[in-house]
């Protein structure tokens, strides 16, 4: 009696579809809430470093003298705390995955652009 429960399951994984896809060849699906990789707008980053303190897999470098932000993909769990953390929220989370590496590609480096807005100058006291 088992085996013919054996040979039924046996016969049936056989005769279905696989239950994964051949990633990267056939797309991933995604939604909405699908987190794919961490972008960074370069524009508006401060440079104030929390993004890499609040990094669990310490995969984000924040070079505050030479302006740049750098990621290491293969580091990245995708837990979205950087995101979540970002005071000035120029870090987005897109849902497409990053693409499959047959080689370690190291950091990714941004050059960050944000220029500090100069203050206003105070206007000088009338008497
Ligand atoms: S998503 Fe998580 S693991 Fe990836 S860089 Fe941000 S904080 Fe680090
Ligand atoms: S990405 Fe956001 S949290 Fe990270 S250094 Fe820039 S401003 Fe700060």
């Amino acid at each position: 009696m088992a085996f013919f429960e054996m040979a039924k399951t046996a016969i049936r994984t056989v005769l279905e579809r696989p239950a994964t896809r051949p990633y990267p060849y056939v797309p991933a699906k995604r939604t909405g809430l699908s987190r794919g990789h961490v972008v960074i707008d370069v524009s508006r980053c401060i440079s104030c470093g929390m993004c890499m303190k609040k990094c669990p897999s310490e995969a984000i470098c924040v070079g505050r003298e030479e302006k740049t932000w750098a990621i290491d993909r293969l580091r990245c769990i995708v837990c979205n705390s950087c995101v979540e953390v970002c005071p000035v929220k120029c870090l987005t989370m897109d849902p497409v995955y990053t693409p499959s590496f047959t080689m370690r590609p190291g950091m990714e480096v941004f050059d960050i652009t944000y220029v500090k807005p100069e203050r206003p100058a105070k206007k000088e006291e009338t008497e």
